[in-house]
């Protein structure tokens, strides 16, 4: 990383697979660069990205992969989305040609400094916390990951001191000398194991990259409270200095909580914060929050911007969003949950009685974890899947009403007529969309878009 580039690529052949925002982000940088630019999808690609192509003058293709023309590549940028097991990529591995991802490509074109975000759950938010903290301090930061520009894009036209990046585990399966100065692992549940030969193991490695080409100069800041990753690090230490958070015990240097606020300690310079000012609630976001001031006090930004911006920051949509109140009912757009872990933390933080909209494609879930919560806080289930029966078998006997609907209108409808005073409705899937909806922002956008019609 880092190593700026002496224009010495001029010619070699830079081939993408994939066409999409990380493709056409990677083609632009690489036609910046000098590469001889090729670009193969097997599917078909927007329109908006075949201007980008047509623009740069760079041939292209769709709905097919030409061996030819990328049998003979210099270096492939292969996009997240496309598995290692497509027969074009081992075909490309077997005969040595480099095939990485497109922070990897990109990195080495930006003298940035480079915080990259990656987790199972938090990684938007976090990332968008520590970008909503460095803007505030005035600092010149791009962001980068799961929504806007691609990183590749950016780096080809701003020149920001620092970018925020968020990192999927695929993203960093494709990197090679890829090292942030500051990373940030937010914590590791089971997911996304059938990209993974469903082996724990595999995935935890790949979280794990973040830190692998990171020096004794750069920081790892990671969750002290989840089992998986402080087994991990027991057997496999990182170089990165070490800044742990914990909302269980004290650290000595990095974050933790006292009498209800928020201390970060580096090398005994220490920042404070009661956790009640947060602008976000729910124990999973302060550890987001811990995490991001951690990553600012690292900047030396002042306490007292830190401050302010941890009070001002709204959070992001779909995740615990607020969408309103009806008859002093709180509705909340939870739709981004599509795993367990991360509808544990959405109930574990309701305050008040909830009517729970849950439900779509299972990928796998134990649902244990949860009874207690449900027990505890749960007041109705209303399930929403074309398939229920999993989360009958599991709650039906937690709760007096559960219903299954089929639309998010009946869903919403439901959940209104079943609300009392002082209640929460939280749709809170703990599963994928894609029974009934094209993705998790439709789901969410139907929710508040039923919920404003009420
Ligand atoms: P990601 O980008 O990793 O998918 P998001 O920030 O989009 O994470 O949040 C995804 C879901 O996980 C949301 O339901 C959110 O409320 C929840 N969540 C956010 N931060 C955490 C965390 N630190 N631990 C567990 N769940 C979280």
């Amino acid at each position: 990383m880092n190593t700026k580039t002496q224009n010495n690529n001029s010619g070699k052949r830079l081939v993408i697979l994939g066409g999409g925002e990380s493709g056409a982000g990677t083609a632009i940088l690489g036609v910046k660069e000098g590469f001889e630019v090729f670009v193969s999808d097997k599917g078909k690609i927007k329109e908006k990205y075949k201007s980008v192509f047509e623009e740069l003058k760079i041939d292209w293709e769709e709905e097919q992969h030409t061996e030819a023309k990328i049998l003979n590549a210099e270096v492939v940028m292969k996009s997240p989305g496309i598995p290692e097991t497509v027969s074009i990529v081992k075909q490309l591995v077997a005969k040595g040609i480099p095939v990485i991802s497109e922070i990897e490509f990109a990195a080495a074109f930006t003298s940035a400094k480079i915080i990259g975000i990656t987790g199972s759950n938090g990684k938007t938010t976090t990332t968008k916390f520590v970008h909503h903290i460095l803007k505030s301090a005035g600092i010149k930061a791009g962001m980068a990951g799961n929504v806007g520009d691609s990183f590749a894009k950016q780096v080809a036209e701003t020149t920001p001191d620092w970018f925020v990046l968020e990192l999927s585990s695929f993203q960093l399966d494709g990197i090679k000398d890829f090292r942030p100065d500051i990373s940030v692992l937010t914590n590791i549940t089971p997911d996304h194991l059938d990209r993974y030969e469903h082996k724990l193991e595999n995935y935890v490695f790949s979280k794990f990259r973040i830190a692998e080409n990171q020096t004794e100069k750069d920081f790892f800041i990671y969750d002290l409270d989840n089992e998986i990753i402080t087994r991990w690090l027991e057997k496999n230490p990182v170089k990165a200095q070490k800044l742990p958070f914990s909302l269980q015990q004290k650290v000595e240097n990095g974050s933790y909580i006292e009498n209800q606020n928020i201390i970060v300690n580096i090398k005994n310079n220490q920042f404070n914060m009661p956790t009640t000012k947060l602008g976000l609630q729910g124990k999973h976001n302060t550890k987001n929050a811990m995490a991001a001031a951690t990553v600012s006090q690292l900047l030396r930004i002042r306490k007292e911007t830190i401050r302010e911006s941890m009070e001002s920051f709204q959070g992001v949509e779909h995740r615990l969003e607020k969408v309103l109140k009806i008859n002093n009912v709180q509705y909340i757009n939870d739709s981004k949950a599509t795993n367990v872990n991360a509808t544990f933390y959405a109930l574990e933080s309701m305050e008040s009685e909830t009517i729970w909209i849950v439900g779509g494609v299972d990928k796998g879930n134990v649902y244990d974890d949860l009874l207690p919560l449900v027990n505890e806080k749960v007041k109705a289930i209303i399930c929403l899947g074309v398939d229920n029966q999993k989360l009958m078998q599991n709650f039906g006997n937690c709760v007096d009403t559960m219903v299954e609907t089929q639309s998010m209108k009946e869903a919403v409808r439901m959940a209104y007529s079943l609300a009392e005073k002082g209640n929460s409705v939280l749709l809170s899937p703990a599963c994928a969309s894609f029974d009934l909806f094209e993705n998790y922002e439709d789901r969410g956008r139907q929710f508040k878009e039923a919920v404003r019609n009420l």
